[in-house]
């Protein structure tokens, strides 16, 4: 590896959101390069356990998909490695998702990757980003032989906590109007489960049985993923709410949640029925982040705006997932959008307000805290990167972009705008 990279676009991060940004830009026709520092993609599907893919499709018994191009052969992917994809509304909240093993998705992006011309590191972490008047010259990242430097006409930070934006001393957004962000979590594996479905009510009642004995779980409300006919399924209740990213703050909140893992898990084993010989596979490995900065955008969606499924000119992607908000230990709000409904994601949340070359995809998009509860899904991740992606290659280091060029693109790569 050479250790001054030139590009025309480089991506910071490879979850959801940066290998479809990734993947959209070098078909877009840019020399792209993409940055992760874990050993593997697909982000928090892959390194917080987070394993259901939501955002795919509209609301309710009759769903339509609202995401394809490179999230939608992502899902074909992972059916091809014996993943059931078919989407499940939920019970008790009428949503459709996707649930699958991460390993398979670990897999799925290395495919999607090698079958790119995209320009591909892990073990990489940016840690400078050289911003000169507005416009961003270079990222320098770290890898266990040193340092190296990325020079690109066009940058996305799709890296779930806008960590390029915050580095370039750009300002961001942090939670709601008060400051509130939601709870982070630590999904944790149970293998032996029992076959059947396992239903919300009764994870309420065995949680509540447990507090009273003692058993000291903080949250009360949440879900197990499980696999469908598997007897296995992750668990994301053990939560906390992080006041800020540094290690001093991650630290503490990591070896918290991992004793609350051990809890929940106590308190499975002894009052949830048919759980008595559970095991815990795994957890994390880090925990997952529903809410931290968000930049500021050329424009912002807002909660109130979404959830009456408006549609606009300048839309370059679809979101569908009704606002999920994780701020209570006893329940989760959702705030619906109408059955087989969805929104437009206009470009300008995608473009940072304060730089030429500088996009964003994924949970860092520009909106309100209650439209981050929708947006923050992967399924829309994957659409807001592609786009993003596709919006930096056609725009380069151009202060001014063209919102048709951009959804033309778009439309050729497959996707839903
Ligand atoms: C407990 C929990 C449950 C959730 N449930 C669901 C669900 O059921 N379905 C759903 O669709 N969504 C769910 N979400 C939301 C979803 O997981 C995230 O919002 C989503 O992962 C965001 O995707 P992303 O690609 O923007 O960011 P991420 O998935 O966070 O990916 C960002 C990537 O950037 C990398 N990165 C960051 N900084 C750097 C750096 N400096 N150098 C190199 N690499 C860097 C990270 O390592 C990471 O791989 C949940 C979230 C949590 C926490």
């Amino acid at each position: 590896m050479q250790r001054e990279i030139e590009c025309d676009v480089a991506v910071l991060g490879g979850g959801a959101a940066g290998v479809a940004a990734a993947i959209g830009a070098s078909r877009a026709g840019a020399k792209t390069v993409l940055i992760e520092r874990n050993p593997y993609f697909g982000g928090q599907a892959t390194n917080s356990q987070v394993t259901a893919y939501c955002g795919f499709f509209t609301r309710g018994e009759n769903y339509d998909q609202v995401v394809q191009g490179v999230g939608g052969e992502v899902l074909k992917k992972l059916e091809a490695y014996g993943t059931n994809i078919h989407p499940r509304p939920s019970k008790s909240t009428g949503n459709v998702s996707v649930s699958f093993n991460p390993e398979y998705v670990k897999l799925v992006m290395d495919e999607m990757l090698q079958e790119s011309s995209v320009e591909y590191y892990l073990h990489s972490q940016m840690y400078e980003v050289v911003n000169n008047n507005g416009t961003i010259e270079e990222i320098k990242c770290t890898d266990d032989e040193g340092t190296f430097t990325i020079k690109a006409k066009a940058f996305v930070d799709a890296s779930g906590n806008a960590n390029l934006v915050h580095f370039a001393g750009i300002k961001t957004n942090w939670g709601d109007e008060n400051g509130n962000v939601q709870q982070s979590s630590l999904p944790f594996r149970i293998d032996n489960m029992p076959a059947r479905e396992i239903i919300k009510s009764d994870i309420e009642a065995a949680l509540k049985k447990a507090k009273e004995a003692g058993i000291s779980i903080r949250k009360e409300t949440g879900l197990i993923v499980k696999i469908p006919d598997k007897t296995y399924g992750y668990c994301t209740i053990p939560s906390t709410v992080l006041s800020d990213l540094s290690a001093e703050t991650m630290t503490k909140a990591e070896i918290d949640l991992r004793g609350q893992v051990n809890a929940y898990v106590r308190a499975f084993q002894q009052y949830m029925d048919g759980f008595k010989d559970i095991i815990i596979s795994s957890s994390g490995p880090a925990i997952g982040i529903r809410e931290a900065r968000r930049i500021i955008g050329d424009k912002m969606l807002k909660g109130e705006e979404i959830i009456t499924a408006p549609k606009s000119d300048d839309s370059i992607a679809r979101g569908a997932w009704s606002p999920e908000i994780h701020k209570s230990n006893t329940n989760i709000t959702y705030t619906h959008i109408p059955d087989n409904e969805y929104f437009s994601i206009p470009l300008g949340c995608l473009k940072v307000r304060d730089a030429k070359n500088l996009w964003a995809a994924g949970r860092t998009i520009s909106t309100d805290s209650l439209a981050l509860g929708s947006v923050r899904v992967m399924g829309t991740g994957f659409a807001t990167g592609q786009a993003a992606g596709v919006a930096a290659a056609l725009t380069l280091n151009n202060e001014s972009y063209d919102v048709k060029k951009v959804q033309e693109e778009l439309l050729k790569q497959g996707a839903l705008i």
